[in-house]
């Protein structure tokens, strides 16, 4: 088993043998294709993930965990769209013929919610107060008269049958225990973790962009980074996020790391351009990202960022 498993996580770490993993969410600069997409992972004996593309010209991936036990499977987070998390659920077919039971929306955002309609009826769903009123709403704007109807025919709601977890959740899965976790607001103010306590793996969603540029358009700046400090603290073998690539436990552990540091230098930034008076459109463009300016999406995310944080100094977020 150790070795089966330390096989695994070599085959991870190295492109080729002896060759370090690129750390980037670029799939050209980690040396992949577009055909290699969507590709599931087999991280522990009965753990995987499973990376497809984000849509937009920028490619890099969106990243979902299942978990398979003798009495059905858990999936955290599906994909953007139900062609995409059809292929999520024939993936996790090819693995095991056990249903799916349990889905965990860790992410209320379109990109990890927006293909459930492809999830089998009947799934449970485990999902935070606030994303739940996050969809409510979605559901609610899309149901209004002058809405425009986009596939409003087969449009998926969050069945009233949903658990809502707010701290956190124990579950027994067969003979799996898993815990599902709100480690605080960070990315969508409803963000949930999924920790395997046996495997000492944790699933992060996007509390966890990995090589990502930190994307704040709904994020709660702070308060996120004390989300990373709780996940830090639970101290995984694995932690796996919800953009980017799945990695070996030690680089996974380096990562969240290196991404603690992006989130706290892009706040910084923020904050002093803040402290200094600066106009909120002319720190967009002032900003200086350093080394963060080369991640995935910084050209994008970066002016959201400002406006986000400088959001929160003036005491706009609630
Ligand atoms: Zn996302």
């Amino acid at each position: 088993m150790a070795f089966f498993l330390a096989a695994i996580f070599a085959l991870l770490a190295s492109s080729a043998v002896g060759q370090p993993v690129v750390r980037t969410a670029d799939p050209a600069k980690r040396g992949l294709k577009e055909s290699d997409f969507p590709r599931t992972i087999k991280v522990a004996d009965n753990v995987y993930t499973y990376e497809d593309f984000h849509a937009g010209p920028e490619k890099f991936t969106t990243t979902n965990m299942f978990v398979v036990t003798d009495e059905g499977v858990l999936v955290a987070d599906g994909q953007g769209s139900p062609e995409e998390t059809k292929r999520l659920v024939e993936a996790i077919a090819t693995v095991t013929p056990k249903p799916i039971k349990y889905v965990v929306i860790c992410s209320d955002h379109g990109d990890h919610t927006g293909g459930n309609l492809a999830f089998p009826q009947g799934v449970k769903y485990f999902i935070h107060p606030l994303s739940k009123a996050a969809l409510d709403q979605q559901a609610e704007r899309a149901q209004a008269p002058n809405a425009s109807g986009r596939g409003s025919a087969r449009r998926w709601t969050l069945p009233i049958e949903a658990e809502l977890v707010f701290a956190q959740k124990p579950l027994m899965l067969g003979t799996e225990p898993i815990q599902i976790l709100f480690l605080g607001r960070a990315h969508t103010g409803g963000d949930l973790s999924v920790y395997l306590p046996r495997q000492k793996i944790l699933f992060m969603s996007e509390t966890f962009l990995n090589r990502v540029f930190p994307a704040m358009r709904s994020a709660y700046p702070s308060d996120w980074l004390k989300a990373l400090d709780r996940a830090e603290a639970i101290n995984a073998d694995l932690y796996i996020p919800g953009h980017g690539f799945t990695e070996s436990g030690p680089v996974s552990k380096e990562e969240l790391r290196a991404y603690h540091k992006a989130l706290a230098a892009v706040i910084a930034e923020a904050t002093r351009l803040h402290k200094a008076g600066v106009p909120v459109e002319e720190a967009v463009k002032q900003a200086k990202w350093g080394e963060y300016g080369s991640w995935t999406l910084a050209s994008s995310q970066g002016p959201i960022a400002i406006r986000r944080v400088y959001d929160e100094l003036d005491g706009k977020l609630k």
